[in-house]
This record gives C-alpha cells, sequence and structure tokens, in this order.
C-alpha cells in the first residue's frame, strides 16, 4: 500500500491542479491535507475577509474532493510537525506541494525538505500551479529577474503554456487519519458586510460568466470606476480556487482585444510574482530606495483609512475597500497614489492596511504594485503622480462610482460632485463631509521638495 500526502497551499482546487493530480497518481491512497499555521496569524497575515473566504474555499475543496471519494484533512499548527505525524500516521513516503514565492513559502519548503528527508521521505515542489510561467523560468541575460514588464511580457507570451489537467475522477484517503472540523466562516468576525463567496465552484461560476459576457468589452471598460466592468477574480486566484493557467487558455480562445487585455493582466500577475521570488525583501524593503523622506502624518494617514480625504474619488475607493475588502484596479491606483504621492506617505502604511483588508491582498502583488506605484518599485516613470481629480473626470465623468459609496454627497448632480469644496458657502455646509485635507497645489510641492532631500 503506498500513501502520498498532497499538501494545500494557495492552490485550493481539484480542477488543473498539478499538485493533487501528482500526488493521486501512482499511489493507493492520498491524504489531501491542509495545515492553518499559527505562524501566519502571528505575521498578522490572517485578516478575517480573507479568513473567511479561505473557510468558503475550504469547505467547497471538501465537497469536491468528496464528491470523488475523498475528503479534506485539516489541521491546525506548525506546517512541519503536521505534515510528519500525518505522514508518520499513514506510512506516506512522498509529499507533494506547490511551490510559492514569499519568504514564508520558501522558508516552509525548506524546512519541510529538511525535516522529511531526515525520516527518508521526499518533498516534491510543483511550479506553474499557482502562476501561468514558474518564477525564474525566464530571465533576461545577466540577471535572475525581470525588472521591466515590457520585455518580460514579450517572453511570458513566447513560452509554452502546459495543458489544462483534468481532476481526478477518485481521491481514495486512508481512513486512519484524524482531521480537525473545517473552519466555520460565520465564526469569523470583522469580516467586510460585502465581501464576495468563496471556493471552487464560484470561481469557476464567474470565469465562466466572465468570458461568456465580460471580456470582450475588457480593453475599453476596465478602468471604469461605475462600470465595474473587471472580472473580479482576483481573491481566486490568490487562493488558487481557480487556475491561472486554465484562465489564460479559456481567455485566449475568446480572441478578442478585450481577451487579449485580460491576459495581459495575468502575466502582471506573474511579473509580481518572479519579482518577490528574485527579491523576497521587496516585501519590506525598497527595491529601488530613493531617499525619499516620508512626512505624512499619522492624521493624515488615518483620514485616508477611513475615507475622509475630501477628495471624494479618493474616498469613494477606500470606502469600497472597507465594505467589500475588495476595491477596483484603477479605484488601487489613484487612492495609493494619493496617499504615497500627494501626501507622502511610506507605501507600508498604505500597504498593510490594504492588506488587513483585502480579500485578494498577497505579498506579491500587493507590497509589489504600492512599491510601483510609490516609485520605489519597477515604475520606469517613479515619478508619475496621478491626479485625483483628473483621475475622477476620466474615470468617473458622471460621478456615479462616487454616489455609490460616499452617499452623503449622492444628491449633488454630475461631475461636480467630485469638488464639494466648490459649491456655494451654504450649499457646502448642507453636506457633512470633509474639507479636502491638502491643496493638490500643496501635496504636490511637497512631494517634489521632499525627493532627495
Ligand atoms: P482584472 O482586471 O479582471 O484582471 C484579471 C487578473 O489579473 C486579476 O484578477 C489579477 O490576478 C491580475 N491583475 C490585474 N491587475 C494586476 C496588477 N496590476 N498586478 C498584478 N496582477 C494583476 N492584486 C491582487 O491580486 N492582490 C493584491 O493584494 C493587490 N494589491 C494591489 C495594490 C495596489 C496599490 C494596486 C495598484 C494594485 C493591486 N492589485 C492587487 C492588482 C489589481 O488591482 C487587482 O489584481 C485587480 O484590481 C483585481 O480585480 P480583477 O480580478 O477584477 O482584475
Amino acid at each position: 500500500m503506498t500513501v502520498s500526502i498532497a499538501l494545500f497551499t494557495a492552490d485550493l482546487r481539484v480542477f488543473d491542479n498539478p499538485m493533487l493530480c501528482a500526488a493521486v497518481r501512482g499511489t493507493d491512497e492520498v491524504v489531501p491535507l491542509f495545515v492553518r499555521d499559527p505562524e501566519v496569524d502571528a505575521a498578522g497575515f490572517a485578516a478575517p475577509n480573507r479568513m473567511a473566504f479561505l473557510a468558503d474555499c475550504l469547505a467547497a475543496l471538501d465537497a469536491a474532493l468528496r464528491e470523488r471519494g475523498g475528503r479534506l484533512i485539516v489541521r491546525s499548527g506548525d506546517v512541519v510537525r503536521e505534515v510528519l505525524d500525518v505522514a508518520a500516521a499513514t506510512d506516506a513516503s512522498v509529499v507533494h506541494m506547490s511551490s510559492g514565492v514569499t519568504g514564508f513559502a520558501r522558508r516552509r519548503a525548506r524546512r519541510l525538505r529538511d525535516a522529511l528527508g531526515a525520516e527518508q521521505r521526499t518533498l516534491i515542489e510543483h511550479d506553474e500551479v499557482i502562476t501561468v510561467i514558474a518564477p525564474g523560468a525566464i530571465t533576461p541575460q545577466g540577471s535572475d529577474h525581470f525588472a521591466v514588464f515590457t520585455p518580460y511580457y514579450r517572453r511570458w507570451c513566447d513560452s509554452p503554456l502546459r495543458a489544462v489537467l483534468r481532476p481526478p475522477r477518485s481521491v481514495r484517503v486512508p481512513t486512519v487519519v484524524r482531521s480537525e472540523a473545517l473552519p466555520d466562516r460565520t465564526l469569523v468576525t470583522g469580516v467586510s458586510p460585502g465581501l464576495a463567496r468563496g471556493g471552487e465552484e464560484q470561481a469557476r461560476r464567474r470565469l465562466s460568466g466572465w468570458l461568456q459576457r465580460g471580456i470582450t468589452a475588457y480593453e475599453d471598460t476596465h478602468d471604469d470606476l461605475a462600470g465595474d466592468a473587471t472580472s473580479r477574480l482576483s481573491p481566486y486566484l490568490h487562493f488558487g480556487a481557480l487556475s491561472p493557467v486554465e484562465a489564460v487558455h479559456r481567455a485566449s480562445q475568446d480572441g478578442s482585444a478585450g481577451a487579449q487585455a485580460f491576459v495581459r493582466q495575468l502575466a502582471w500577475r506573474d511579473f509580481h510574482h518572479q519579482v518577490l521570488a528574485a527579491r523576497p525583501q521587496a516585501a519590506h524593503d525598497d527595491y529601488q530606495p530613493r531617499g525619499d523622506r516620508w512626512q505624512a502624518t499619522p492624521e493624515e494617514v488615518q483620514a485616508w483609512r477611513e475615507g475622509r480625504t475630501g477628495y471624494p474619488i479618493v474616498d469613494a475607493a477606500m470606502r469600497q475597500l472597507a465594505h467589500e475588502g475588495w476595491m477596483h484596479n484603477r479605484g488601487r491606483l489613484l487612492a495609493a497614489s494619493f496617499l504615497t504621492k500627494t501626501l507622502y506617505a511610506d507605501w507600508r502604511l498604505g500597504a498593510a492596511h490594504f492588506l488587513d483588508l483585502l480579500v485578494d491582498g498577497d505579498i506579491a502583488n500587493n507590497q509589489l504594485n504600492w512599491q510601483w506605484v510609490a516609485g520605489t518599485g519597477t515604475d520606469t516613470r517613479p515619478n508619475r503622480v496621478l491626479n485625483p481629480l483628473t483621475q475622477a473626470q476620466r474615470h468617473d465623468p458622471d460621478g456615479e462610482y462616487v454616489r455609490r459609496w460616499v452617499p452623503e454627497l449622492a444628491d449633488i448632480p454630475g461631475a461636480a460632485i467630485h469638488q464639494p469644496w466648490r459649491l456655494p458657502g451654504l450649499e457646502r455646509a448642507r453636506y457633512d463631509y470633509p474639507d479636502p485635507l491638502v491643496d493638490l497645489g500643496e501635496g504636490r510641492l511637497r512631494f517634489l521638495n521632499g525627493r532627495g532631500k
């Protein structure tokens, strides 16, 4: 009797999961295992929105495994100790796991490999499960990663795309192995009221709906804040409830400019993963230090967090984040630019707040997008500043997005909603809404003066 362990991490699915397929193939029984590691909680990464979404994903994974005759084994504790315990109880000789890119994921893999090796067991890591192309699989001459997206994207497009794998037909789990109860979403407190539901079934339904109804127009509509016309697949990709390889395959069948633009965004996801894999310290250190002396006050940063900066478009984005645990990409760009370039606050403060709330909050995408906006990352135009008024006029021309998220201003008609401070005195006084935190001219000046001081 041979037994293997399929150690699930950020790959919570049965469809197109090379890690699971390899674990099932060639053994009599497999232990599909998820370990809730307190190290993740201790690092502050177990934010309520992600914990609730994770509970959905684990429940869906368990259901999918049960349909195939198996079940999910859940444990809490140090991942190495739990895996060794399960391996000893079942006499499993091989553990399969998808390779991750964060410092935590790589440390975990190293510790597991050493501990299993000491017991004559083996860890097999699988690439192209969490990303489309494995980090480090394509590199420019003389470097271990691409620092500029366009040449990366060219090589990414030319790289062979692995085939999509069918889910295993049957999963036989040893009866001896003990599991805790699955985490219960309803027991997680502090969850955003508008949080989406997680799980593979939801992910697949959303992908199919997106391919039928959304993707073709994506090129033209992806920046329309009120239109909300992006895929909203990011949380499913983050937890691996959806395979990015399958998303690329299926989107590519469409052939429209929208589909190409969507696939390009998935390449951005891979791009940030390969940067973080090569520079794990970019999770907290400037990727390219530029001598910034961040100078926003704690009160200004707090006003930004609460969506009370006095710039309705910024506040709308921040309130969407609080309500849904998700924010439109254009909102993320302009809210991050406002914090780092207008208020001139350290990007780490903004990134930490996003990670507290984002259901798709992800070290590679969050930290490196923040650095990109702040000008300390891989952006080739580090001095780019997004003016919130210009952004509002361009991406929310009728003010619908602001009206949705800043209801106290909802009866200001049309684009005037973007500049409530321009209303005549008495009319202005009707609205319980703060004056702008900074004068845009002043904020900009502060940003320019702050550089290299
Ligand atoms: P779509 O527009 O439908 O794009 C499809 C997929 O492509 C997304 O689901 C995502 O996986 C990927 N993608 C799109 N844009 C980017 C990008 N700029 N970088 C990397 N991948 C991208 N994305 C996260 O997944 N997690 C984060 O923590 C995160 N933090 C961000 C912080 C800031 C300051 C900024 C500017 C962007 C951040 N993004 C993050 C990227 C992007 O905003 C989200 O991926 C996107 O808004 C998710 O919505 P969607 O699924 O509808 O995207």
